[in-house]
């Protein structure tokens, strides 16, 4: 039995605590919602329960195939048991379809299918409001080594195909999502969460939105889109199991 012990670190959506183990945090998700650089606040009732089972259950398929990742646990209904993590800087968005700001900066209408999978980096800072960045930016501040770089590449492109083949199986269009890694003894490890919050989840045959766009954009039904999916998923990964 692993124990919540001192609080660590509270972030906008989650809280982190020590356990017994000093290699192991235990992460608590919150309702708590923030968009625009943290100028929109609200609240997503149920959201952490969602975002934490969703997390676990997609951590435990990509562990299956072959990505590491810092998942242990769910042990609780909001609370996941992970391997403790120096995080990298550097936020990897892999996109399959234009949307939210690449749509923007390139001029695209939001829904244009992209080619092929698009891979942006983007530096983790607050106070610069997180700065999309390259290869060469990741080496210049030191970052993350090249070798590190490429791994944290291989594995996103290896996450998009693997969680495009089960959203596909729930009836929904994987858009873009947001991963982010971390360190554990020296591995490079898939960090944070998989979750509605970072990703965007589009129905496949009416296109409705189904992810954090709904309270980005006012669009309503915030709750019911995110029960939604996990529950969709969730039967999604009963079915590729069997
Ligand atoms: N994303 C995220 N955290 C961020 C920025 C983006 O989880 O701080 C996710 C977002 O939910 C989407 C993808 O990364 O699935 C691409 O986001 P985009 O760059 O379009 O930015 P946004 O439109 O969310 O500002």
């Amino acid at each position: 039995m692993v124990e919540k012990k001192e609080f660590l670190y509270e972030g906008k959506a989650k809280r982190v605590y020590r356990t017994g183990d000093p290699d192991l945090y235990l992460v608590e998700f919150k309702d708590d919602a923030t968009a625009f650089d943290g100028l929109k606040k609200g609240t997503i009732t149920g959201k952490g329960e969602v975002n934490a089972r969703m997390s676990a259950l997609l951590f435990q398929v990509l562990e299956r195939r072959g990505i590491p990742t810092h998942f242990v646990e769910l042990v609780g209904p909001r609370e996941i048991v992970v391997k403790a993590l120096r995080i990298v800087p550097v936020e990897v968005v892999v996109r399959n379809v234009a949307a939210g700001s690449l749509a923007q900066r390139l001029g695209l209408e939001e829904g244009t299918p992209l080619k092929s999978p698009v891979l942006e980096f983007y530096y983790k800072s607050d106070e610069l409001h997180d700065p999309m960045i390259n290869e060469y930016h990741i080496a210049a501040l030191e970052l993350a080594t090249p070798d590190q770089v490429e791994l944290m590449k291989s594995y996103a492109f290896k996450v998009n195909e693997i969680l495009s083949q089960v959203l596909e199986l729930a009836e929904l269009i994987l858009v873009d999502f947001k991963l982010e890694f971390g360190l554990h003894h020296g591995s490079i490890l898939l960090g944070d969460e998989i979750s509605p919050d970072t990703c965007r989840f589009w129905d496949r045959n009416t296109r409705e939105k189904l992810d954090k766009d709904r309270f980005r954009r006012d669009l309503g039904k915030v709750e019911e889109a995110y029960q939604e999916v996990l529950q969709r998923i969730t039967e999604a990964v009963g079915k590729q199991i069997q």
